[in-house]
């Protein structure tokens, strides 16, 4: 599949709830709405999906949310989804706030996951509970350690928020280096209504990496994991270091992405609001050619790029809907 600009559009995240066990401040609200259930796509419904997705040229799926492992019996998912690698599709990974993982992570990696990315913004625990408003840092830490355990390599993600966690990049660089992990910094993005000031917050990664160049050296790497993420080498760990700057650096030109929400849209950017609907058509007993048809119109539509802007004057989201119903 190849979008209006040529960009080949390999790559699908597949939010499987909405739903989560934290309320990270950044990403929701403290007393979100979240769909019914009658609404949510089943796994059979999901899988037939992601099929199509694959016989059409998909190579990488990330399961997310939501928190992915909280939707009843997901491993299911990702047990079938894992016969399909090898079969068209190269990569099964997943996102997840690790608060599950101490039950799961064997079957993930059984079922044929290498790697997952785990969020963890916090190594403090006062504040990785006031950051989520509600998590337990030694559950998800247990999660992680769960996961390396059980052979999934891992990379812990981390949006950068000024005045909240601005002075833990150093330990956590240190840390992740200790215990094998790659680690991501993400700029955080204006999707859907938070409790604060989004532009009290936002934090350019081109600020932290001036920091960060203090204490560590960073080499550029050409390393690439099919996603928005542009890696350095830290030379003192030997572990490397991500950044997602969407609101910096536009990452739109090299997008070979879309995202498929629990319900059916697929979303063909993260950043806007253009959807195209497929519970109607498989509720409606559509034919495999039928699904095929229906994502290739929907990729003829995939825009240029978001536009998202953070600053005082506009408070309100870039897009409406949050990053946990679209998928991060
Ligand atoms: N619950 C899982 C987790 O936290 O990893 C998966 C879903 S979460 C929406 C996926 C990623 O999006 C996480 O790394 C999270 O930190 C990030 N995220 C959520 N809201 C965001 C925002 N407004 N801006 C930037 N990143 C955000
Ligand atoms: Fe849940 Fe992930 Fe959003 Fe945090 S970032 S509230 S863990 S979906």
């Amino acid at each position: 599949m190849i979008d209006p600009f040529g960009r080949p559009i390999t790559y699908l995240r597949v939010s499987v709830t909405d739903r989560c066990d934290l309320r990270c401040t950044y990403c929701m609200a403290e007393d979100m709405t979240f769909l019914p259930k009658r609404e949510l796509l089943t796994l059979e419904e999901l899988d037939r999906l992601c099929g199509a997705f694959i016989r059409l040229g998909t190579k990488k799926l990330r399961l997310t949310g939501g928190e992915p492992l909280v939707r009843r019996d997901v491993v299911r998912l990702v047990e079938s989804l894992g016969q399909r690698l090898g079969q068209g599709l190269d990569e099964l990974t997943l996102t997840t706030n690790g608060t599950q993982l101490a039950k799961h992570a064997a079957a993930l990696r059984a079922a044929g996951v290498k790697r997952l990315n785990i969020s963890l913004d916090s190594l403090d625990p006062a504040r990785f509970r006031d950051l989520t408003r509600r998590g337990d840092i030694e559950v998800v830490l247990d999660g992680i350690f769960a996961a390396k355990a059980a052979g999934l390599a891992i990379r812990i993600n981390a949006v950068a928020m000024k005045g909240v966690n601005e002075d833990e990049f150093d330990s956590m660089i240190g840390w992740c280096g200790e215990h094998g992990f790659d680690l991501c910094l993400i700029e955080t993005m204006p999707m859907g209504e938070i409790d604060s000031y989004r532009s009290d917050q936002y934090l350019p990664i081109s600020v932290v990496r001036g920091r960060l160049r203090k204490n560590w050296t960073l080499e550029d790497s050409d390393h690439r994991t099919g996603g928005p993420a542009r890696y350095f080498n830290i030379r003192e760990t030997g572990r490397r270091i991500g950044f997602i700057t969407p609101m910096t650096h536009n990452f739109c030109e090299s997008c070979n992405r879309v995202r498929l929400t629990c319900t059916g849209t697929l979303y063909m950017c993260l950043g806007q609001d253009d959807s195209a609907e497929f519970r109607p058509l498989l509720r409606a007993g559509a034919s495999d050619d039928e699904l095929e048809s229906a994502i290739v119109a929907a990729i003829a539509r995939k825009p240029k790029g978001h536009d998202f802007v953070i600053d005082r004057k506009r408070e309100t989201p870039g897009v409406a809907r949050h990053m946990s119903v679209t998928g991060g």
